[in-house]
């Protein structure tokens, strides 16, 4: 059958069978997270550096961080316990692309080791352009990337500096060249059609409004999805920089958003913003099951 709001047949075929697409997949394939990429390449107001980037993780999490052998040894091992393991990402803590040696060591061994597992990863974009054709090599067949903004105006209220060629840069100036870097990213995947899906995190009275502009840019440039994604907000979470006392938006504030971009990029709802080391099904977490000192004592 077709996908979720007409999506095209011949991306509903690859997509079909992914727990993150498909409503239906999510009750039978599993996906799990690898945290191997600790560092970031840029500044996010709504981070707090000591959880998990959430581009594509919950915010409030701390993962496992892994070496690319560990991380290696510990797919192998989910996948023998859990067969329907069938989507392995890279989400973090960081982003995977600010540490583009372990991200690539980890599927490069994985290609090897492993082919029928698919490859995903998720970063903020701004290394993007720059390593799409290592990304080309190793089969990975899907690619998140977070676009909050396509405004630097926008964008210098969300991200306060970045860190680009060797150096510090603030304000607009940042905005813009992220801004650029998503872009030209997402057009080189869509030209070599590599799937690729966006996120954006909804920042009432930052970026609501603006998210429709965001959809429109990303879904002319080929984006097969749009996941736009609460601002989670708790004390416990860090504060959001830019703005004291910033809240998230309410589930109708969401859900406005969300109907606003109806047929634009096809939306996906039931993201759950897994941590970085999450396991199993959609539904569950197993990342406890396969802790490092646990999937030692299973060999
Ligand atoms: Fe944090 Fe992720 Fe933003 Fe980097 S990209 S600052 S890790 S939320
Ligand atoms: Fe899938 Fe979203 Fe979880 Fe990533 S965070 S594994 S896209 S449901």
């Amino acid at each position: 059958s077709g996908g979720p709001d007409d999506m095209p047949q011949e991306i509903w075929d690859k997509v079909k069978n992914h727990p993150c697409y498909s409503e239906e997949a999510h009750h039978h394939y599993a996906r799990m997270h690898v945290a191997v990429a600790p560092a970031c390449n840029i500044q996010c107001n709504y981070c707090n550096r000591k959880y998990d980037c959430s581009n594509e993780s919950r915010p409030g999490v701390v993962s496992q961080k892994l070496t690319p052998d560990q991380a290696v040894k510990k797919v192998l091992a989910v996948a023998s316990e859990i067969p329907q393991m069938t989507v392995l990402g890279i989400a973090g803590p960081g982003d995977s692309l600010a540490s583009p040696a372990k991200t690539f060591e980890t599927f490069r061994q994985l290609a090897e080791k492993a082919p029928d597992i698919k490859l995903c990863l998720s970063t903020n974009g701004l290394a993007l352009p720059k390593y799409v054709d290592e990304i080309c090599k190793y089969n990975i067949d899907h690619v998140t990337i977070t676009i909050n903004m396509v405004d630097p105006e926008v964008g210098a209220k969300i991200y306060p500096w970045i860190f680009w060629e060797h150096k510090r840069v603030t304000g607009i100036e940042a905005a813009r060249i992220l801004h650029e870097q998503q872009m030209l990213g997402l057009e080189m995947l869509t030209a070599r059609g590599v799937l690729t899906k966006i996120n954006s995190v909804l920042i009432p009275g930052v970026n609501d409004e603006h998210l429709i502009e965001v959809n429109r840019a990303v879904k002319a440039r080929g984006a097969f999805l749009h996941n736009i994604m609460p601002l989670i907000s708790a004390p416990e979470h860090g504060t959001y920089f830019g703005l004291n006392g910033q809240r998230g938006p309410t589930a109708q504030e969401l859900k406005a958003v969300q109907d606003a971009c109806a047929g634009g990029a096809n939306l996906m709802r039931h993201c759950r913003q897994c941590r970085a080391d999450a396991v199993g099904l959609l539904g569950e977490d197993r990342s406890e099951e396969f802790t490092l000192d646990k999937i030692e004592e299973m060999e």
